[in-house]
């Protein structure tokens, strides 16, 4: 190792240790630095890679930036945890919760009712993730804790609207399916869907009586029920069995798939849990509130209302 490189590594550190010297040159003082050390340092014999290595070690000085409390449990025992998208994540060694700066992340009002505006209107999660500049966990968290809301709220209506009386109901079961598209692990979900004087009550899980029984314990007094042909719906009275009627769940069933990525036929969306799908559609029903009927009775009357009073609580 010569005297110049080691001249080259001596500015180095001393560029690093920002001084500006007054009178001379930076390059002067570190060429005058290593003819008086470079006698002895040439002697040791250090190739010129491993000192410059450890000269970068050196020379930076490390500035310790403040770092964010714990969102869950507000402790400051929080370590770097890698980074996304450019943004340093952060771990809190109490909880174990990894998370970002908090404190950019929170949104008002207008930004949360945009966001579920679009989830409500086709874009996947990931979509919503992109095209807002959030972290997909946010956008889920938002969805399932709004989603919560709005299905516990419903639960509540529906029971009110039970005392009432429809003039016909609509029956009829859709397929989605659970956790991927194609594949061994595909666990098949239909939705029954039931409309009383076009006011929609579901019920999800298997295609068996079962299921179906739960959704009847929802629903008010019919004074007509139309079903198609399949097996299920011979216990009920008063049942008229043909596809002429249920043309009008199929506008509902159509309406879900076309406003959720989620059920689409054509996307790469799918569901993770039946809680999920169970969430988005309440957040549809009161998001965009419809009645599939012409005309306007006590029961979708009071349901609209019922609907009104929700969605101006919601969000
Ligand atoms: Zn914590």
């Amino acid at each position: 190792m010569n005297l110049t490189a080691l001249a080259q590594l001596i500015l180095l550190i001393l560029r690093n240790l920002n001084l500006k010297p007054r009178k001379y040159e930076l390059k002067d003082i570190a060429l005058a630095l290593a003819y008086s050390l470079g006698v002895q340092i040439t002697k040791i014999g250090i190739p010129p890679s491993t000192l410059y290595y450890y000269v970068k070690k050196v020379g930076i000085r490390r500035r310790r930036e403040k770092r964010p409390t714990c969102p869950s449990c507000n402790s400051n025992r929080v370590i770097k945890n890698g980074s996304s998208r450019g943004k340093a994540k952060y771990r809190c060694k109490v909880c174990g919760r990894t998370f970002y700066n908090t404190l950019k992340h929170r949104m008002d009002r207008k930004q949360r009712e945009r966001i579920l505006k679009e989830y409500l209107n086709r874009m996947s999660m990931r979509a919503i993730s992109r095209v807002e500049g959030k972290p997909l966990t946010t956008i889920y968290s938002l969805v399932k804790r709004i989603g919560a809301k709005a299905f516990t709220s419903l639960i509540i209506l529906r029971g009110q609207l039970k005392s009432f009386v429809a003039k016909s109901t609509v029956f009829d079961e859709f397929w989605t399916y659970l956790r991927v598209r194609h594949g061994k692990v595909r666990a098949d979900l239909w939705i029954w869907t039931a409309l009383s004087d076009g006011v929609p009550f579901y019920e999800s899980g298997d295609r068996s009586y079962g299921t179906f029984r739960l959704l009847l314990s929802w629903l008010p007094r019919s004074g007509v029920n139309y079903t198609d042909h399949y097996c299920v719906y011979q216990v009920l009275d008063k049942r008229v069995a043909s596809k002429r009627y249920t043309y009008i769940v199929e506008s509902h069933n159509s309406r879900c798939r076309s406003h959720l990525a989620r059920l689409a036929r054509d996307t790469r969306a799918v569901n993770r849990s039946q809680r999920m799908v169970e969430y988005s559609l309440a957040l549809l029903n009161i998001m965009y509130p419809h009645v599939f009927s012409r005309e306007i009775t006590p029961l979708n009357e009071i349901y609209l209302k019922g609907i009104q009073y929700i969605r101006d609580n919601l969000i």
